[in-house]
């Protein structure tokens, strides 16, 4: 019963995915948009929905393989197998967790190894975006799975322990737990995560620095620091964001970003960010997170013990951890549904910080054309499937946002 409820449901969720991407292919225009018409000539026009067809490929050959992968593994007691050989070893229970989530984490991320290397030598090479270098790809990889390991490490073997000690009754302390956790992590991630990629400087003196500093003083955004960061070392695609939070807060530029863009353009950028800041939507989007994990949690104590789960996947042995394991399979098209939700607020959030650098600016115009350069430099679909969007998309579709950057003239 719950395995044909779990196959039903991925599989549902699967093919809504590939309908979404066969659609969005399907909707390519003919024609440019009459607004993107002055930056989209003939050939960067053919070339951005060449660029779309490879991607939306890609995403289906990868999807369809994970999801193969997934249910093959089910099919051959992967899950029981692999819970017979960690406890040859007669480990604590805490240990054998952390042994069996090492494993699955390891052998999925080595499936998808190749698929990374192909993304970014094949398809990124091929539209001249990649800039990254074999050792850069390596140590990135080797770094995010060290930082990947040492972070859900410790996340899972706090969890355990407290599954251990205090049974169904964890949740509540789980999730406490888990909350500072990702406090900590959120604000130590600017000074301890980011110089580990990138290599940070100041804005140097100049225009750029001034009208920052002018903004910041207006706007009253005590900025800690605003720091260019070198992805040209990577991609030539370019990018702003915001880091950190409290007395830790950041804004970081790409210098590819700051090398193709006027400073007006730049500050209607910054004063972007800032929106996201004082419209409160980095705190919202927190709580949301946490509120997510809550139900998360509360999902675990009522699911991760019962029979029925275990014998859905052949497992024979009741433990704590394969039983997360197993529902976190079985609560994915829920999740996927809780991030349409969080995808749709985010998408909301990012009109409304347009809406506020537009105000702030004092012209809507500087946004608009950072916008259409942007999306001229990344090749962006510019009109992208309604359901694709409302799937994947955490930002609205770059047609729709200067169209309502537009009313604001
Ligand atoms: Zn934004």
């Amino acid at each position: 019963m719950i395995a044909w409820f779990v196959i039903t449901t991925l599989l549902g969720y699967y093919l809504l995915d590939c309908t979404a991407k066969f659609l969005n292919l399907r909707g390519l225009r003919q024609e440019v948009p009459k607004e993107f018409q002055d930056v989209y000539d003939a050939d960067r026009f053919r070339r951005s929905k060449e660029y779309t067809r490879l991607n939306t490929q890609f995403d289906l050959v990868t999807s369809t393989i994970e999801l193969g992968i997934l249910l093959l593994f089910w099919a051959i007691g992967g899950f029981e197998e692999l819970d017979r050989s960690v406890s040859k070893f007669h480990f604590q229970p805490v240990t054998n967790g952390l042994i069996y989530f090492a494993i699955l984490a390891a052998g999925q991320a080595a499936l998808m190894l190749p698929f990374r290397i192909y993304h970014t030598f094949v398809i990124e090479q091929r539209f001249g975006f990649n800039r990254t270098t074999i050792k850069t790809f390596v140590a990135d990889r080797l770094k995010e799975w060290l930082i990947a390991g040492i972070v859900t490490g410790l996340l899972a073997f706090v969890v355990l322990s407290l599954f251990q000690a205090f049974g169904l009754h964890a949740w509540l302390i789980c999730w406490i737990c888990t909350a500072v956790i990702s406090v900590i992590l959120v604000y130590i991630a600017p000074t301890v995560f980011l110089p580990l990629f990138f290599k940070t400087s100041a804005v140097p003196e100049g225009p750029l620095r001034e009208g920052v500093t002018e903004l910041a003083a207006r706007e009253n955004f005590p900025i800690r620091e605003l720091l260019v960061i070198d992805g040209s070392r990577r991609s030539s695609k370019a990018n702003a964001f915001f880091t950190g939070f409290g007395s830790n807060k950041r804004i970081a530029l790409y210098d590819t970003l700051i090398n193709t863009h006027t400073v007006p353009e730049l500050l209607a950028v910054l004063a972007h960010e800032v929106g996201h800041y004082k419209k409160h939507h980095i705190f919202r989007h927190f709580v949301y997170g946490q509120f997510n994990l809550l139900l998360l949690f509360l999902g675990a104590s009522v699911c991760i013990t019962r029979p029925e789960l275990f014998t859905a996947f052949g497992v024979t042995n009741r433990s704590y951890y394969v039983g997360l394991v197993l529902y976190l399979i079985l609560i994915q098209p829920l999740s996927a549904l809780f991030g349409v939700l969080g995808n749709y607020l985010s998408r909301r959030d990012e009109f409304e910080a347009d809406r506020f650098a537009a105000e702030t600016i004092g012209d809507p115009n500087p946004l608009i054309t950072a916008l259409k350069r942007l999306s001229k430099e990344s090749l962006s679909n510019l009109t992208p499937h309604p359901l694709l969007v409302s799937l994947h998309f955490t930002h609205p579709p770059v047609l729709e946002r200067v169209l309502a950057l537009r009313k604001l003239e």
